[in-house]
């Protein structure tokens, strides 16, 4: 198993030599626009306890939205099924930032993967309290399901969001106008920003997004972290609506529950056996990293993880 997951692993980076450096940077901030687009890393960390990555791996980038699987786990365990009051759980089939669906839905974001339902899920968070508490507790969970504090947070990440997130300061009035906000706009986007910038590399991520290849308990720890039924319902989620607009290809080429950041990383599960991290910058046409993707789908066809 070792050595022949070892061989897929180089294997699958090898195949992608030819296609690293394509796609688009991501250039609405100055921090994500100067990284090098030839950066690609890879990490797979088992169901065993066992991790095996290949090229850039230990290279910390801005995890974006993939942060947005985390926050969203950490809001379920806070007021559980109350949460899908608030916001919904089907594939949006528009931008991860559309408003039109959200005047449409009267402000109840279509899941919490895109940004309006991730922002309500900060609102949760939130919680009324102070942002640097909630953004804490983001980061502090961040850094236990890592099993490494270095994990940290960009903070000129988190400044250039909050200079350019007119839009999700858009999105944000507007739900508050429906009354599906209940803290202050600017409380609750501090949080989303922060939780945008956190930075941290491959093996950080893969470790981190293990308690959801593990139904639920962190195999290396042994902590149950969330029930069965609620890592099983997350990974539903990933697997419909964590590539935006592009989940159904995703599925359809993958076959794994997946979040992507503009950032370049995503993160991606295979139940009962390994969670997964790659990162790539360069972007496809609808935000996600394209060679990340293509370097998961190889990876599902060597191993045969597709859960389909
Ligand atoms: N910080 C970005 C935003 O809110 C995250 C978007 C993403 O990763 N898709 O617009």
């Amino acid at each position: 198993m070792t050595t022949n997951l070892a061989e897929i692993v180089a294997q699958v980076r090898a195949d992608m030599e030819s296609h690293i450096g394509s796609g688009r940077v991501a250039d609405y901030i100055p921090a994500l626009s100067r990284v090098d687009p030839r950066k690609f890393g890879i990490a797979v960390t088992t169901c065993d306890g066992e991790t095996i990555n290949a090229g850039d791996a230990e290279e910390p980038f801005s995890i974006q939205s993939v942060s947005k699987v985390f926050a969203l786990t950490i809001a379920l365990e806070r007021v559980g099924e109350a949460l899908w009051q608030r916001v919904g759980r089907e594939p949006s089939g528009s931008a991860f930032n559309s408003i039109v669906q959200l005047e449409h839905e009267h402000g109840i974001p279509r899941n919490p993967l895109i940004n309006p339902g991730a922002i309500v899920v900060a609102d949760v968070i939130l919680n009324q309290r102070d942002p640097k508490l909630a953004i804490t507790e983001i980061l502090e969970f961040l850094r236990a399901r890592a099993d490494d504090r270095s994990v940290q947070i960009d903070l000129e990440v988190a400044q250039s969001e909050a200079d350019t997130g007119h839009r999700n300061t858009a999105m944000a009035y507007f739900m508050r106008a429906f009354g599906n906000l209940n803290g202050p706009v600017y409380d609750v986007l501090t949080t989303y920003f922060h939780q945008c910038a956190i930075t941290m590399n491959c093996v950080q991520l893969a470790r981190a997004g293990l308690f959801l290849a593990g139904s639920g308990r962190d195999p290396i720890s042994g902590e149950q972290v969330v029930k069965e039924a609620r890592a099983r319902r997350i990974n539903a989620v990933m697997m419909t609506c964590g590539h935006y607009d592009a989940s159904g290809d995703f599925a359809f080429h993958v076959g794994l529950p997946g979040k992507s950041g503009v950032g370049g990383g995503i993160l991606c599960v295979a139940p009962h056996r390994a969670s997964v991290a790659v990162w790539s910058p360069g972007l496809n046409e609808v935000g996600n990293s394209l060679v990340g993707s293509l370097a998961l789908e190889r990876l599902a066809l060597l191993t045969g993880w597709s859960v389909f």
